[in-house]
């Protein structure tokens, strides 16, 4: 036989008296298999780990430690890995009792001393067939985690890159709406590259939400909530009730007070989407019922619909990333097929567990969102939400803005915009010149990019801080397409007051800068 072996393909023998295993190994190695004897169990294991084809035992080697060994080193290789083993016994011995010694450890060929050679061979090849199925298996499932790890980064960074384009269409659409449209043509126009960029906006939130919850890159910021009024501020916020009106449908809403422990952004995120998806997948004339009840020990919200349903075999499918039933993809208003998928990842997070149902097609749907119920506390009134900087309007006006943004378009738009707003705006396109022009300058505020080339935008806050130390009141906000908690920490430590996500909400911005103004007129006047 002229095999190529590899390390993988080495029979392992343990046998407590050192003649068997001696016998084992001259057999073996007469047909050219490799042999490696192990004095006792641990040294086996380290050879499992190294890797190794079948192992030969002894029934008298087969100790509980040494089959609890055994179990513990293949439970860390993974589910792929079952060595077979090969088990000499003595003629006494029945099968079972063996099998029942090995427990759990039932890939085992069991051979009556004495053992003939034509036997042991035989079994010794079959098992090493099966052990290189079983790593070609491992290599797999190695490559698909490789692979499925590449995508998950790839989506990432597309939903980062995704957001220079979509900020610099934000702020000139702005711009649009300061100077005024022309006409009836204009206006109508104006709308539609609005509606679709908000769309854009929302699809890139969803992506890079989703490899973030499967990169478990989300924190929660967990306080005592009450869902009654998350759903409440989420019918408010979209005007769903007017949305699903304009798509001829009616939406009941029952709701009581459900206290739970989680994150308002982010429960609102859950109820949105399920209540987006009702709509989107309804036909005209339908009917929506949204419920929020304490059921039990558990908080639960129902989102019912009349809609088009889902077969039996997707309702398994839907909460994977990019899944879309074929017929209501005709039908729909676009998507990626990551609303549910967050949906899930959200709700898992909260220690909670959505479920959909439906009768079939046309039959409707209902999704069930299920989590524990937080007993005993009230939660802190409108507490719930992060505040928003109070409205500013021309108060703003008048300060010194120095922009440091690389993405020419982006850059650009924001000063038409903020020269708009009435502000003496300066431009920088990398780090150096950020500081270089900060000096200069002397601004009230410097919006900073995070993603520089050369000098990032956290070096150029430190710089510019340790530059003006304590005594000039310059406030530094970032603007970064990273919205992640450990980019906004880090941000915070380098000197910066406040942290924007790309496309920044201008009339968040206006209301900052308003409060800026206000603070700066403060100072002054004391
Ligand atoms: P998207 O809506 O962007 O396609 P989702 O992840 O939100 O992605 O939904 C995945 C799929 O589940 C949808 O494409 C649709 O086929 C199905 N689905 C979701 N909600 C409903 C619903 N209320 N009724 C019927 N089908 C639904």
């Amino acid at each position: 036989m002229s095999e190529e072996w590899s390390v993988e393909d080495r029979i392992l023998v343990f046998t407590p008296t050192g003649r068997d295993a001696a016998l084992a190994c001259q057999l073996l190695a007469g047909a050219d298999l490799p042999c490696i004897p192990c004095p006792d169990e641990m040294a086996m294991c380290r050879e499992i780990e190294a890797g190794a084809g079948a192992a030969i035992l002894a029934e008298e080697a087969l100790l509980p430690w040494t089959v609890n060994a055994l179990r513990e080193v293949l439970r860390r290789q993974g589910p792929w890995s079952d060595l077979p083993l090969i088990v000499f016994t003595r003629a006494s011995e029945t099968n079972e009792g063996i099998l029942a010694t090995l427990g759990p450890l039932s890939n085992a060929t069991i051979l009556e001393r004495p053992v003939r050679m034509s036997t042991l061979l035989s079994a010794a090849k079959t098992a090493l067939r099966a052990r290189r199925r079983q790593y070609e298996v491992r290599d797999l499932l190695r490559r698909q985690g490789e692979a499925d790890r590449r995508k998950d980064e790839f989506l990432a960074m597309l939903g980062h890159e995704l957001r220079n384009p979509l900020a610099a269409i934000r702020n000139s659409l702005w711009v649009l709406d300061e100077v005024g449209a022309r006409g009836d043509q204009d206006l109508r126009q104006r709308e539609v590259i609005e509606r679709q960029t908000r769309h854009l906006v929302r699809m890139v939130d969803d992506l890079l939400d989703v490899s973030r919850v499967t990169l478990g890159k989300i924190i929660l910021k967990r306080q005592t909530v009450d869902l009654e009024e998350i759903v409440a501020r989420c019918l408010h916020e979209l005007g769903l009730a007017s949305l699903a009106a304009s798509h001829g449908l009616t939406l009941r809403v029952e709701t009581e007070p459900v206290v739970v422990d989680g994150d308002p952004v982010r429960l609102e995120q859950v109820i949105c989407n399920l209540v987006q998806n009702a709509i989107k997948y309804t036909p005209r004339g339908g009917r929506l019922t949204l419920t929020v009840r304490a059921e039990g020990n558990q908080g639960t919200i129902r989102m019912r619909d009349t809609g088009v349903g889902i077969t039996a075999e997707m309702l398994p499918q839907i909460f994977e990333p990019f899944t879309q039933v074929e017929s209501s993809r005709i039908r729909s208003e676009g998507g990626l097929g990551l609303g549910l998928p967050l949906v899930r990842g959200l709700v898992e997070l909260h220690g909670g567990r959505v479920e959909a149902q439906s009768d079939g097609p046309g039959q409707g749907s209902e999704f069930i969102v299920r989590f524990p119920l937080r007993l005993g506390k009230k939660p802190a009134r409108r507490s719930a939400f992060p505040s928003s900087p109070a409205i500013g309007g021309g108060e703003a006006a008048g300060l010194s803005i120095l922009v440091v943004e690389d993405n020419m378009d982006g850059r650009e738009s924001l000063r038409d915009l903020l020269e708009i707003w009435g502000h003496k705006v300066d431009l920088a396109e990398n780090g150096h010149e950020g500081v270089e022009q900060a000096l200069a300058v002397r601004p009230d505020v410097a919006l900073i990019d995070i993603g520089l080339p050369g000098m990032d935008g956290n070096e150029v806050a430190q710089r510019i801080r340790a530059a003006f130390g304590t005594n000039h009141p310059l406030v530094l906000i970032a603007m970064t397409g990273y919205g992640q908690p450990d980019d906004r920490r880090r941000a915070l430590q380098a000197g910066f007051d406040s942290y924007l996500v790309k496309p920044v909400d201008p009339a968040y911005l206006s209301r900052l800068l308003g409060e800026v103004g206000q603070q700066l007129r403060r100072r002054v006047a004391s």
